[in-house]
């Protein structure tokens, strides 16, 4: 009998394996991180190859560690680091490049040359919801085949193929070039710059624009059907691949935010505020993105706006990894306690530009506000503080585009178990953040997606039923303070502007 569902949560720092139970509930897990290439000032590369290594690890490994055979799983979802680039040969499966990642910048001078077309930013808002921007996959596709020497030739061949990690990984897990399944979601796909927002389908002239040839692209199928059957030998054999989302939409199913209004906010390598906005494409009018939430099989396509802030928790790893204030993630916490507030100074880590709210590709990182009476303590404050600083921008943008006050914040991810953190992010915002029992809410939404497919949970009322709270941090700063604290925020997002020529 199959008790449990896996998921692949195939994430920008490691990738995992988890198996849940029916109530949600994780029963076993594999972790591997992979490494994180910077060959120059702004760029960041994946090599796809030991993700996909890592891959078939976790697996192995997940079933080991809860001690299962694969016949005990009845379903496997895949979720993924979205926008991410991996371009291969369809033939050998080799990649032509290593993975450009989603946080980096090297496709400035291509936005800039496609905004000049006209429309600049807005260009292909009204079609995909999103604005111009480095972030997405398409214009990593258009610099892979302008600098990887025969690369275009190939593609225009046929014999090369495009995927975010999510094809990358099944692709491999259905055969590789043997039948291997080209297949995404519209989740994924409607962060390539290249999916049309209302039919779910390729839009054949931005693709043309970019330069990018259609038979490159998977089909887009939906967030939860039988893809197809995993048939690399492995731990895995032949269960069925029955969901996919992109972790951030991931997460939103996981937390069950499920009716329209419903958030929630990931504190991961970046932050991800996303809201469930319904059967409505809501276009922002504040620096939001518009985005396909989920799409069950055959049932209408569920949107969200989206507010993406692209450092958070990779700030507190530059603090560990390039000045070494810390030994570890969690000790910024330590550091930060050491002292009561941030002694005047303001953390921007513009590192990649600065996404929502301004998408502005021409910041770049600044700490602003020192005197000599700033230490080590205040910085590791700061660090903390922006996250939640650059949380409140998106919300507020959010409740500018609903027309809705936010009531209260439910989040999760690799920092949410920052108590200083999570306190300050109630104290800044003005409202209730809540953390669930389960707070791998990305693998669980994957899991989720296949599990619903298969007929292992009935509908999302299962998922509402399994959303368990468990602490909540109330504000507790005088809103004067507050918003005196955010002013000086924003003043010093502006000194960011207009550092790297863009
Ligand atoms: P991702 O899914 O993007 O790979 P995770 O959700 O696993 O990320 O979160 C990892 C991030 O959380 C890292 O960037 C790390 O710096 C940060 N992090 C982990 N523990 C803490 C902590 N106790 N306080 C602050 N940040 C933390």
């Amino acid at each position: 009998m199959a008790n449990y569902v896996a998921a692949i949560d195939q994430g920008t720092t490691s990738t995992r394996c988890m198996v849940f139970d029916h109530s949600g509930a994780v029963v076993a897990v594999d972790q591997r991180e992979h490494e994180q290439i910077f060959p120059r000032a702004g760029w960041v590369e994946h090599d796809p190859e030991e993700i996909w290594r890592n891959t078939r690890q976790v697996c192995a490994g997940a079933l080991a560690n809860g001690d299962l055979v694969a016949s005990d799983i009845a379903a496997v979802g895949i979720t993924n680091q979205r926008e991410t680039t991996v371009v291969w040969d369809r033939r050998t499966g080799r990649p032509v490049y290593n993975a450009i990642v989603w946080q980096d910048t090297r496709t400035d001078r291509i936005i800039e040359e496609l905004g000049r077309l006209g429309g600049g930013q807005e260009r292909y808002r009204e079609r995909t919801g999103l604005p111009l921007a480095t972030y997405f996959s398409g214009p990593k596709i258009r610099w892979i085949l302008d600098n990887v020497e025969g690369a275009r030739a190939r593609a225009e061949a046929g014999d090369l193929l495009f995927g975010n990690m999510d094809t990358w990984v099944l692709w491999h897990l259905t055969g590789g070039p043997d039948g291997g399944l080209h297949v995404t979601d519209p989740t994924n796909a409607s962060r390539t710059l290249m999916m049309d927002l209302e039919s779910l389908s390729w839009n054949e002239e931005i693709a043309g624009e970019l330069g990018v040839p259609l038979s490159m692209l998977p089909e887009i199928r939906s967030s939860s059907e039988e893809y197809g059957r995993i048939s690399q030998r492995g731990a895995l054999n032949g269960l069925p691949i029955a969901g996919i989302l992109g972790d951030q939409q991931a997460a939103t199913f996981g937390q069950a935010c499920l009716s329209p209004g419903e958030a929630k906010n990931t504190y991961g390598t970046g932050n991800f505020v996303l809201l469930n906005t319904g059967t409505d494409k809501v276009m922002s009018q504040n620096g939001l993105l518009t985005t396909v939430c989920y799409k069950l099989g055959e049932r209408d396509t569920v949107y969200a706006l989206e507010g993406s802030i692209a450092v958070t928790g990779s700030l507190v790893q530059w603090l560990r990894d390039n000045l070494g204030l810390i030994g570890s993630a969690p000790e910024v916490e330590r550091l930060a306690s050491t002292v009561p507030d941030s002694g005047g100074a303001y953390f921007v880590p513009a590192f990649s530009g600065l996404f929502a709210p301004y998408w502005r590709s021409d910041a770049r990182g600044a700490i602003v506000g020192l005197t000599r009476f700033v230490n080590k303590g205040h910085l590791a404050r700061a660090v903390l503080e922006a996250t939640a600083f650059q949380t409140r921008e998106v919300i507020d943008a959010m409740n500018a585009d609903s027309g809705v006050a936010l009531k209260s914040l439910k989040v999760d991810g690799g920092m949410v178990v920052n108590e200083l953190l999570m306190q300050f992010q109630a104290d800044i915002l003005g409202v209730p953040v809540i953390r669930p029992k389960v707070n791998e809410t990305t693998a669980l939404g994957a899991a989720y997606a296949a599990g619903l497919a298969v007929g292992f949970w009935d509908s999302e009322d299962d998922i509402r039923r399994n959303w368990i709270q468990d602490t909540q941090w109330d504000p507790s700063l005088a809103e004067q303070t507050r918003e005196a604290r955010y002013r000086e925020w924003k003043k010093a997002v502006t000194r960011t502007f207009d550092w790297a020529g863009g």
